[in-house]
């Protein structure tokens, strides 16, 4: 199992090398916007997935290579912190190197004591915030019944209590589900309540799970940066360089780039330019032919994703 990938360009963290510590779309919500498709089935067990040992491993071998990362981020294809094992992951990484290392989290977990202790030594916590009241939370994220709104809300209050690390909390506009005033009016109450550092403003920039959401307006994104006040922050997508560590196999470096970050077809050319783009369309149709990715086509544009997987 490939639990590295990148560097790859994130909007927030610059060259971002992720580590993957969940099998793909194990996740305990099933948003209406996921780039990785619909979660089947909803799981919220914490395992350890994976050993720690073979994760770090990867990540140590990463580290040697001679290209440019300014964060790592633990950014599953899934809930990272369904990885019962985050604790030891987060440590043994902040121990191999000095580079700051982000986690990026739906948020949902954050009730349990033993999740926000794991995430003690990250430098950056970023969960999710999507909507003020249950309703509506249960409309864009479909979570699993265990977790309640209410529990969120506490979770993520508690862990700014512990936690002096950065917590940038990351909203995701979606047009008509929470970009309205009032929508907009109830995320601000709460976080208003929480002393976090940022809050970060998204649209949904890939193909999402469900075909009938669109990424809010521009007017909404000013509404939103009004309302939410001075912390907020919006943020737009990258045009950087993708780049590709690991296996010099095209096949390999374009399933580990599509499982796990949806890409338009010409970005994922101008990635793979060691190999002319006749020989990446080639591999992408064969791919799609054995059913591991599948092209999609979203305002105009052509995206490749990870074909749906079914797994346990
Ligand atoms: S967007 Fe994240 S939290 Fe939501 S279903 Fe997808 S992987 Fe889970």
């Amino acid at each position: 199992m490939q639990h590295v990938f990148g560097p790859v360009p994130s909007r927030r963290l610059g060259q971002s090398l992720g580590v993957d510590p969940v099998p793909p779309k194990t996740c305990n919500w099933n948003c209406v916007y996921c780039q990785l498709g619909r979660s089947a089935p909803l799981s919220n067990r914490r395992e350890t997935f994976y050993p720690v040992e073979s994760i770090v491993a990867q990540v140590k071998n990463a580290l040697t290579l001679p290209v440019h990362i300014d964060w790592l981020t633990l950014v599953g294809s899934g809930e990272t912190t369904l990885y019962a094992s985050l604790g030891e992951l987060v440590n043994a990484i902040k121990v191999l190197t000095p580079l700051p290392l982000a986690v990026i989290t739906n948020g949902s977990l954050l009730h349990l004591p033993e999740v926000r202790a794991a995430l003690t030594r990250a430098d950056a916590v970023l969960p999710s915030l999507d909507a003020g009241n249950p309703a509506l939370y249960r409309r864009i994220n479909r979570p699993h019944p265990e977790i309640t709104f209410d529990r969120m809300v506490e979770g993520l209050t508690r862990f700014r209590e512990e936690y002096s690390g950065k917590l940038w909390v990351e909203v995701m506009l979606t047009k008509n589900l929470n970009d309205s005033e009032q929508a907009l009016g109830e995320i601000a109450t709460i976080l208003r309540r929480v002393r976090l550092d940022e809050i970060h403003l998204l649209a949904p920039t890939r193909p999402p799970a469900e075909p009938w959401v669109e990424p809010a307006d521009e007017d909404a994104f000013l509404r939103a940066a009004a309302i939410l006040g001075e912390k907020a922050k919006i943020i737009h997508a990258t045009t950087g360089e993708f780049s590709v560590t690991g296996p010099d196999d095209l096949m390999d470096s374009i399933r580990n780039i599509i499982t796990r970050h949806p890409m338009r077809e010409s970005e994922i050319i101008e990635t793979l330019h060691q190999w002319t783009a006749a020989a990446v369309i080639e591999k992408l149709n064969w791919l799609a032919h054995t059913g591991t990715i599948e092209p999609v086509e979203r305002y105009g544009i052509r995206y490749w994703r990870g074909a749906p997987t079914k797994h346990h």
